[in-house]
């Protein structure tokens, strides 16, 4: 007798766990289905994001940021430390059990929501008014009327290129390394290869990272590209090249060549300890039997939805890395929120303008909106205002100086089209702008508001005040 439910998520990554959650507050008789298996063979939830993604990589970006401040930023507070020395094995097993802590907590949420966990991989069996999903591992087969998928993606690999995740990794292997290497390449300076590139420069690696576009940060304001690109190689030493094209990738014995043709299309030999591989990433719908159930998925594997995430089958909804848009955990997660709440009845909406960006780089990158130059490409006549954290009181005395803020508005009427930061803390001071653009704030709204003092947050209201070129400390 296959087991009946009113929802079933298929996938349990934040935008299927968040989507469950939402469910059964609502309510509904929950199910998810989720076979992930962590490196130690253990069933998990929590699905890329809390596996092998944002949590474990946050975790070793923290610790690789106290090790550069111990070894040298301290001095500039009068703090001399010596003998400053890194254990990285005692790094990663601070990693995995943050890791373990917060899928443990998933299953904690579960068991609080009464959500069925059905352990294997769901593939579409039959559908019509209610759909049967076969789940593997002798699961068995469950009915719903409603299913959500939230199956995700993995990490794409280089055609003719094996990934081992010893000496050729993808974002698994990358965060696991069990020693810092020497010489480490990286195929790919978007999101990921940035961020991993950095944490393992910051622990000691000397880094060379080769991106195809010719173009650096090409997603970014040209203004913060250009610091960025300025930061990454003049001050902290990242080898960043441009406009390659790969030929080959050798694994030897000790090490990995890359044969690349440079901009100028000469050859060129990259040898590294270990290489990361990080050019993007796959939905995962293969095995999800689309095609028995008539469920309609693009030619690069993505499922096809509207705006409202409804796909052509009715009462299936797709969420998350496996549909369009900026593959980000928060996206997905409220993503899963909407479904849940759209198969109750409401009517939820997401406005995907006002999903911020960022990139946990040192210094950090963060947008939401559009670009200045996105704004102009679109028609729209903008005026922008920019302030740094040089002359801020706070991030002089965090030692943070470095980094700005950048307000893009509209001309006619004042209204927040995009905030762009680059700075040590710029995750956390995103979310001003965010708020702004959701309540279609104008530049004078955030210029008006009182900022706290001392603070980072200074910053983004003499950015605003500079849009009408009228910062107070400048
Ligand atoms: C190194 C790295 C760092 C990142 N850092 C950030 C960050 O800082 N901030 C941010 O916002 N985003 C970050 N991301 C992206 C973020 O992890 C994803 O956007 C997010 O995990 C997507 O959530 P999801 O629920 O759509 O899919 P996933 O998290 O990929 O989860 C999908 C789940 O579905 C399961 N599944 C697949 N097929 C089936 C099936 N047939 N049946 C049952 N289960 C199935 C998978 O096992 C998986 O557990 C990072 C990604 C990486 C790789």
């Amino acid at each position: 007798m296959a087991q009946e439910f009113e929802v079933v998520v298929i996938g349990a990554g934040p935008g299927g766990y968040i989507a469950a959650i939402r469910a059964a507050q609502l309510g509904f008789r929950t199910a998810c289905i989720e076979g992930w298996k962590n490196a130690k063979g253990e069933l998990a939830l929590g699905g890329t994001c809390l596996n092998v993604g944002c949590i474990p990589s946050k975790a070793l970006l923290s610790s690789s940021e106290e090790f550069e401040k111990a070894g040298h930023h301290l001095e500039a507070h009068g703090i001399t430390v010596s003998g400053v020395k890194v254990d990285i094995g005692k790094m990663q097993s601070r990693k995995g059990e943050i890791v373990s802590k917060m899928t443990k907590g998933v299953e904690f949420l579960f068991k609080k929501n009464k959500i069925t966990w059905l352990q294997g991989f769901g593939r579409f069996v039959s559908g019509g008014d209610t759909y049967s999903i076969e789940v593997s591992g002798g699961g068995g087969t469950v009915t719903a009327k409603h299913v959500i998928i939230a199956t995700g993606s993995r990490a794409r690999h280089l055609p003719n290129t094996v990934v081992d995740n010893e000496l050729v990794c993808d974002n698994e292997g990358a965060l696991a390394f069990p020693s810092v290497p020497k010489k480490l390449g990286v195929i790919g300076a978007g999101v990921i290869g940035l961020e991993l590139g950095s944490v393992w420069r910051r622990l000691g690696a000397e880094v060379t990272i080769l991106e195809a576009l010719p173009n650096f940060l090409g997603a970014c304001d040209d203004a913060i590209s250009r610091e960025a690109w300025k930061q990454f190689t003049k001050t902290q030493g990242l080898n960043i090249k441009l406009g390659v094209k790969i030929e080959k990738v050798t694994t030897r014995k000790t090490g990995v060549v890359v044969d690349y043709a440079d901009d100028k299309g000469l050859a060129q030999k990259l040898e590294c300890d270990r290489l990361i591989v990080s050019v993007g990433r796959v939905p995962n719908t293969d095995g999800l039997g689309a095609g028995t159930v008539g469920l309609k998925v693009d030619s690069r594997g993505f499922v096809e939805v509207d705006e409202h995430c409804r796909t052509n089958l009715p009462n299936v909804y797709a969420i998350g890395d496996v549909v369009r848009g900026p593959m980000l955990a928060h996206k997905a997660e409220d993503e899963g929120v909407m479904v849940a709440e759209i198969i109750a009845g409401q009517k939820p909406h997401i406005d995907y303008d006002c999903i911020p960006w960022i990139i946990y780089t040192s210094p950090e990158i963060a947008w939401v909106g559009k670009s200045e130059q996105q704004a102009k490409a679109a028609g729209i006549e903008v005026r922008t205002g920019q302030f740094p954290f040089s002359i801020n009181g706070r991030a002089l005395g965090i030692n943070e100086p470095a980094g700005f803020v950048k307000v893009v508005a509209d001309a006619k009427t004042d209204q927040v089209l995009g905030v762009h930061i680059i700075h040590a803390r710029a995750s956390d001071l995103i979310q001003e702008g965010v708020t702004t653009m959701e309540f279609k704030g104008a530049a004078e709204d955030i210029a008006r508001i009182t900022h706290g003092h001392p603070t980072l947050s200074e910053v983004g209201r003499e950015a605003a005040l500079n849009v009408d070129k009228r910062a107070l400390n400048m």
